[in-house]
């Protein structure tokens, strides 16, 4: 099944002349007055690709603002009309669906608390059968790529070709800086796996808060990701939700000049030579290792062999733990963090393990194959 490998990319569809793409606005549609004269403002700095306001607001506990609901349509569709800037608001069900459709919303988008559930995913999909708009999928609050993937692809599926997966970040328990956790590894792996798949990032909701937006921003660019997502309000403080993460139109702008915007490839001759030369020196650097870590199994297969004949077990506690010792040590002295150091070694005492129980298991007394082989090369 060719699931999520034809998406459209969003360059494709969103008309922009301005890089980095951009989805702002407040993150409630409050008042018609509120979400205009923020549309304006936004339309001014010539930075704002898709205007952005909730009308259904999910609200972690009950009594909060929920969202002005269907009343905003008209308000964001006078909001289009008057910048030409198009309008993107969270669908949760069926209905809502319905009624975006008929007013003419452009983009629609699913937020994290209904990516969570399958049968919400399944109903919104249903709904958007045989329709052409593009839909945002933002992950599921809890870190499960299978259910961001499964959202993306029940939306796929109903004939949607033109999709967005948008990384606002994790919830998690305990403390942390963000309010929702990066987590950069889980959009990073999405990407490989569909590579036509347009990727974007909330700072907003992975920050909770203005200060650190600019580094969150910064870092999703860094990752090749194609956009932001960052909400923004003409008196963030005085916002009916997520005040303290909103900004102004001008502070959206003072943020937008600091990102650094890198581009992905380029034609330039001297540039490309260059890269290709420091690429080769990898790819060496790379065979290098691999056969270093080919010599030092082969190593461990004696070392497995050695202890087998002297009737001593594989782990050897104060071993491991010199060896963590002395290599953080020295990967400190190399400027490697301690945290990749340790994931190596993991890894490689996991393997050594491994091997060497394959050679106290091996009953006949002789080699395992793989270690005849390696025996066998000049390492
Ligand atoms: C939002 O975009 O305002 C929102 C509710 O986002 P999320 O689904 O990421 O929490
Ligand atoms: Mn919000």
């Amino acid at each position: 099944m060719d699931n999520l490998q034809h998406t459209i990319p969003v360059r494709n569809w969103l008309n922009a002349h301005s890089q980095p793409l951009l989805i702002s606005g407040p993150c409630s549609v409050e008042t018609e007055e509120q979400f205009v004269q923020t549309a304006k403002l936004l339309a001014a700095t010539g930075r704002v690709h898709l205007l952005r306001g909730g009308l259904w607001k999910p609200r972690t506990r009950p009594n909060s603002f929920e969202g002005v609901g269907a009343i905003g349509l008209s308000w964001m569709v006078n909001a289009k009309n008057e910048t030409g800037i198009p309008i993107t608001t969270e669908v949760a069900t069926a209905e809502h669906v319905e009624i975006c459709l008929k007013h003419g919303v452009d983009v629609l988008w699913i937020g994290a608390r209904t990516t969570v559930n399958p049968f919400s995913v399944q109903e919104i999909a249903d709904a958007l059968k045989g329709v052409d708009i593009p839909v945002i999928v933002k992950n599921p609050v809890n870190p499960d790529l299978q259910l961001w993937i499964g959202a993306l692809e029940r939306i796929y599926q109903s004939g949607v070709k033109k999709i967005v997966a948008m990384h606002r970040g994790f919830s998690h328990f305990g403390d942390s800086i963000y309010r929702n956790k990066p987590m950069w590894e889980i959009p990073i792996a999405l990407n490989p796996q569909y590579p036509e798949l347009s990727i974007f990032c909330d700072p907003s909701h992975i920050c909770g808060r203005r200060d650190l937006l600019l580094q969150v921003a910064q870092k999703a660019l860094d990752l090749g990701m194609d956009g932001l997502m960052l909400e923004s309000h003409l008196t963030p403080d005085m916002a009916w939700s997520d005040a303290k993460q909103q900004v102004t139109p001008l502070a959206l702008i003072e943020l937008l000049d600091q990102l650094q915007v890198r581009a992905t490839s380029t034609d330039d001759r001297n540039f490309v030579n260059e890269l290709h030369a420091l690429c080769s020196r990898i790819d060496k650097v790379d065979e290098e290792i691999i056969q270093l870590i080919a010599k030092r199994m082969n190593i461990t297969g004696e070392l497995g062999r050695y202890k087998k004949d002297h009737n001593i077990t594989i782990l050897q506690v104060d071993r491991w733990k010199e060896i963590i010792e002395t290599r953080t040590m020295l990967a400190d002295k190399l400027g490697l963090t301690r945290e990749f150091i340790m994931n190596y070694l993991e890894q490689l005492h996991k393997e050594s393990i491994r091997t060497q129980t394959r050679i106290m298991n091996d009953d006949a007394g002789g080699v395992p194959n793989r270690d005849n082989a390696t025996n066998s090369t000049s390492l």
